[in-house]
């Protein structure tokens, strides 16, 4: 147990080390953060902060010696820094989660030891590689780095062989695999918190739809088919039970026809899709994660109201200057958050907006129509 007062270190400055850091404080605790540039939004609200490179492992460990507990926001923390830091202070979640869930490899064979379904996929380590694992998963198919992954970052979609020839030209040296295309029917993700005592709570199934790869809206209750939510939240708690895991982790979806759906992906740290929690939720994911990683019971994770929530990407700002927001709100159910950065810029995360409905559909129809106010013709 982490005592209140006690100091929660968290890897990572932006808007899910933003947030989280304003849980912990609210619960007592004083918040240190460690970011690569001095203009992230969580150092708004931390109590204290060391700004330097996340391969810097020394400069790591000495962040690490004036915490009780240490966190990430990302999962692209470098591993061998999170392992100088889980000498020094406790690393939750562990360094074990974070090194299997921030590689697609060693992710996609955890998913698969586990006996879970994802992808039908192959190890790509070389171009010739490439071309006999393109000979077996078939097209179209997406080739993905095995680390540094998000948002659609380091895919490339080949739809037919000419597209091996293309990627001969071009082939940078890594880790990557090589995945069937899914033609998925929804996507959805299972947001959840375990606790050092094994104590699992999920929030349930939330449903995402990108654009251009990036969340576009999260809405719950997710309409899915009767039993694939049970199926996929027992599919999310093998997988943190297997590896002993503490806090509040992700789990990406594709439904399929089938009844068992498929995992694209593990964020191992609390999640975009989540943010609708705050509202929706008497525990938001921020104050799980807290709680896990700090010992604390964990609070209720029911769906108390149904809820959509809309990102705010830079794309909808006019340089660096934001949308009329209030002009466009014309509902009290709406929560704003704006998180501070400097810079806008198309594709990035400048905040989000949650609606509440009397149903899913009634909240995403005020997220559709807000959009639709906001968004530049
Ligand atoms: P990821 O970064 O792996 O989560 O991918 C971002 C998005 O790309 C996903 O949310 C899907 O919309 C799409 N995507 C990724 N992998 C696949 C796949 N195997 N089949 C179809 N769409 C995919």
């Amino acid at each position: 147990m982490v005592e209140a007062s006690s100091v929660i270190g968290i890897l990572g400055g932006g808007q899910l080390g933003m947030m989280l850091a304003e849980a912990g404080k609210k619960l007592g605790f004083k918040i240190h953060i460690y970011t690569d540039s001095h203009d992230s939004p969580a150092l708004k609200v931390a109590d204290s902060f060391m700004v330097g490179e996340y391969a810097d492992t020394e400069q790591i460990a000495r962040f690490a010696g004036e915490c009780q507990v240490v966190t990430f926001e990302f999962e692209n923390v470098n591993a061998s820094a999170a392992r100088r830091a889980s000498e020094v202070s406790k690393l939750k979640p562990g360094l074990e989660a974070l090194e299997v869930f921030q590689n697609r490899i060693l992710e996609k064979n955890r998913i698969k030891d586990a006996g879970l379904l994802c992808a039908p996929f192959r190890v790509v380590k070389s171009y010739e590689s490439l071309e006999s694992a393109a000979a077996e998963i078939g097209y179209p198919s997406i080739l993905k780095t095995a680390g540094m992954g998000y948002d659609g970052k380091g895919q490339t979609k080949l739809s037919g062989p000419e597209d091996l020839l293309t990627l001969k030209e071009s082939w940078l040296p890594n880790d990557y695999v090589l995945e069937a295309f899914i033609a998925f029917k929804k996507e959805f993700s299972v947001l959840a918190a375990r606790a050092d005592d094994g104590e699992f709570r999920s929030w349930g199934a939330i449903e995402n739809i990108h654009s251009n790869h990036i969340l576009h809206l999260s809405i719950v209750p997710a309409d899915l088919p009767a039993g694939v939510e049970e199926t996929a939240i027992s599919m999310t708690k093998k997988l943190a039970e297997d590896i002993g895991y503490v806090g509040v982790l992700c789990v990406e979806f594709f439904l399929t026809d089938q009844k068992e759906p498929l995992i694209n992906e593990v964020a191992p740290r609390v999640h975009n899709s989540g943010h609708l929690s705050i509202e929706a939720s008497s525990t938001s994911q921020f104050e799980q994660h807290i709680r896990a990683i700090t010992g604390m019971p964990l609070g209720s994770a029911s769906i108390e109201h149904s809820a959509a929530m809309l990102n705010l990407l830079g794309d909808l700002w006019d340089g660096d200057e934001a949308p009329r927001f209030s002009e466009a709100i014309n509902s009290e159910e709406a929560a704003l958050h704006i998180y501070g950065k400097s810079r806008a810029k198309a594709g990035r995360k400048m905040g989000h907006i949650t609606f509440k409905g009397v149903s899913a559909g009634a909240a995403r129809q005020k997220a559709d129509k807000f959009y639709e106010k906001i968004k530049k013709r």
